[in-house]
């Protein structure tokens, strides 16, 4: 669907280096190492894409995709690194509350959990962040083929659980596994058909 029409077109670091709000844009947030790269790269069905916002000097940048005319794919940087440091972090936090505030266009967050984890303290602060913004967020379970499918239950209870309060989520979550290709075709759907 997005293949062959999805381009990286820039890093930001401040709100006045955004491109215009002119379309229907989409966001994925997610611990680093959840499987956003991986998930961003199945989805588009282009290798490497979303590679560039890995390496370590741009971690702290938001990277804007262009899903044909019509949409923008938006790669937040992964929190929850171990070691950031305390400004890093901020800086950072600053940045995410005033583009989850700020950007009209924006229909949809994706917040990404790895599915051996389910939701931790850090992706609730996130949740919070996204509850106060009043941005529709969806959850996105990463890394499905690495739980059997009998503990898939207990990670959707968790997942639901918490966002019974929150007021901002959307209830549909979507399990995926960029590995085996599970949920992508749903993912996508989802993606074209907001407006
Ligand atoms: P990011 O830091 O969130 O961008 O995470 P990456 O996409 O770089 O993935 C982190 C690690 O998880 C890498 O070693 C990936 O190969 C692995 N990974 C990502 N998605 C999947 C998946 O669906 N299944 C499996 N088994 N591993 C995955």
């Amino acid at each position: 669907l997005f293949a062959g029409q999805t381009e990286f077109l820039k890093g930001v670091v401040a709100m006045a280096g955004m491109p215009p709000a002119d379309r229907v844009e989409v966001c994925f947030a997610g611990r680093s190492n959840v499987g956003k790269s991986s998930l961003i790269n199945a989805l588009t069905g282009r290798k490497g894409l979303a590679r560039a916002s890995n390496t370590p000097g741009r971690t702290q940048e938001i990277n804007f995709f262009t899903l044909g005319v019509e949409r923008y794919l938006v790669d937040l940087p992964g929190y929850g690194y171990a070691n950031a440091p305390l400004p890093v972090v901020e800086k950072w936090q600053r940045l995410l509350r005033q583009y989850l505030s700020g950007r009209q266009t924006l229909r949809r967050a994706f917040v990404l959990i790895d599915a051996r984890h389910g939701i931790k303290k850090v992706d609730q602060e996130i949740l919070a962040l996204l509850d106060s913004s009043a941005v529709t967020f969806q959850v996105v379970i990463t890394k499905a083929d690495k739980i059997k499918e009998k503990d898939r239950s207990r990670v959707l209870d968790q997942v639901r659980g918490v966002l019974a309060n929150h007021p901002a989520a959307f209830p549909e979550i979507v399990v995926t596994s960029s590995e085996k290709g599970d949920g992508i075709a749903t993912l996508r759907s989802i993606i074209a058909t907001l407006e």
